[in-house]
């Protein structure tokens, strides 16, 4: 094929990219994102996505190519770029849930009217959902151990190295994404984007990796990865990810808990508004939303991740199950809110694993124990002992 466009989505990378790697094989390679108002955002991702945007630009030109940045409908987008260059073929990493479902529908319509060739590769996972299935049949699993064991089984296609150069058309002349994107000046700035510092990152904590088996619950040591904003837009690999060898296997575990909601959104794209078995019969109480959403329910580790939440637009994974068993288990509120919540301010929102996540939480979803209590005073005592993590966000 002489001319594909590269779709990027949510794989903002130039390593280990499969679909980056699969559109290389054509003679000449656009490279475009399009910033789709469809999307869901926040002010502070729109900051790591543009930083990310701008990393990967300079990527992209390094490997002698650039970056359209456009903002529109991604179907009319993608067909506007294939037709102004002539383009045969498109290529892009699957997505799944609400919207991206909808998309590659229509995306799939519209090449196939235009006669463009439309190929769509794994990336946004370390292993892609359908990759595998249980036994006794269906199209996902419903349950994470048995789903864990074959996952770490299962053969892994492999890591794709960076292409070493990338010949575009003359007249692809990147953009400015900063300029595109119009990012809030209130946008908290403390993640920084791009493929590049996710592997500062991963670097630096990679060494403090084995800490992790033993204290990635405690709340006030902060000794998980922090790399979930880079997961979450692909700056950073699931695939290599689980492959370094440098990781325990208690945090490979986690990237498995990742798939695993994946794959369970793949087969169920409604997972952010529609129970995955049976709904409760939730409580309204405006009051008392908004005092949990605000870190005023008087519940001292709830409010201190309530306004971890709203200081960094990230928690830890134990002060997240808090904060969502309290409004879901003790004040019977709908766990659709909290998702809502999460959705608007965390950097790292992902729809597979929010939604998953407060499906478990809540009970409504693939948690086995669906009628298992979380005691405040109990997940306190025991994640937080002295009070240093209550202390650090409610002083
Ligand atoms: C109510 C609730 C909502 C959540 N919403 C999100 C979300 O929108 N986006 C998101 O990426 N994660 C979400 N999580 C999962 C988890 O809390 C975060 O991924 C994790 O806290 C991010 O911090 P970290 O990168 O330091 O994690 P680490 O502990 O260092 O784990 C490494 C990676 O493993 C994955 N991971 C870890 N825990 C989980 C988990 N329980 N489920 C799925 N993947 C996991 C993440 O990609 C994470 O970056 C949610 C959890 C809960 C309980």
């Amino acid at each position: 094929m002489r001319t594909a466009v590269m779709l990027f989505t949510r794989d903002l990378r130039v390593h280990d990219n499969p679909a980056l790697a699969a559109a290389c094989a054509a003679d000449l390679v656009v490279p475009l994102y399009v910033d789709d108002p469809g999307r869901a955002t926040s002010p502070a991702r729109r900051r790591f996505l543009a930083e990310s945007l701008a990393d990967l630009r300079g990527a992209l030109r390094g490997l002698g190519a650039d970056l359209l940045v456009r903002r529109g409908d991604t179907v009319a987008e993608v067909m506007r770029v294939c037709e102004a260059h002539g383009a045969a073929g498109v290529s892009c990493a699957d997505d799944f849930g609400r919207f991206e479902s909808g998309l590659r529908e229509r995306l799939r319509q519209a090449c196939d009217a235009a006669g463009v060739l439309l190929l769509r590769t794994a990336g946004v996972t370390a292993v892609p959902p359908g990759a595998v299935l249980p036994s006794g049949g269906g199209d996902h699993y419903k349950v994470f151990t048995p789903y864990w064991r074959a996952w770490s089984r299962t053969r892994r296609r492999p890591v794709e190295p960076a292409p070493e150069r990338i010949p575009t058309p003359d007249g692809v002349n990147g953009d400015d994404p900063f300029a595109v994107l119009d990012v809030p000046p209130e946008a908290n700035a403390r993640f920084p984007g791009g493929e590049g510092a996710a592997a500062d990152r991963l670097d630096a904590w990679a060494p403090r990796a084995e800490d992790y088996t033993e204290r990635s619950d405690d709340l006030a040591a902060d000794a998980t990865s922090r790399l979930s904003p880079y997961l979450a837009f692909g700056c950073l690999s699931p695939r290599a990810l689980a492959a370094d060898g440098r990781l325990p296997d208690a945090f490979v575990r986690q990237l498995c808990w990742r798939d695993f909601h994946y794959q369970v959104l793949a087969a169920f794209p409604g997972l952010a508004d529609t129970a995955y078995r049976g709904d409760e019969d939730w409580a309204e109480d405006p009051g008392a939303l908004d005092a949990w959403r605000r870190g005023e329910t008087g519940i001292d580790i709830v409010d201190a991740g309530m306004r971890q939440l709203l200081a960094e637009g990230w928690m830890p994974g134990r002060a997240r199950l808090i904060c969502a068993a309290h409004l879901t288990k003790t004040l019977g509120l709908d766990w659709r809110r909290g998702e809502a919540w999460f959705a608007e301010h965390l950097v790292d929102y992902d729809e597979a694993n929010n939604a998953g996540n407060w499906q478990w939480t809540a009970g409504t979803g693939n948690d086995t124990k669906p009628y298992r209590r979380f005691s405040h005073e109990r997940q306190a005592a025991r994640f937080d002992p002295d009070g240093a993590y209550r202390r650090r966000w409610l002083s």
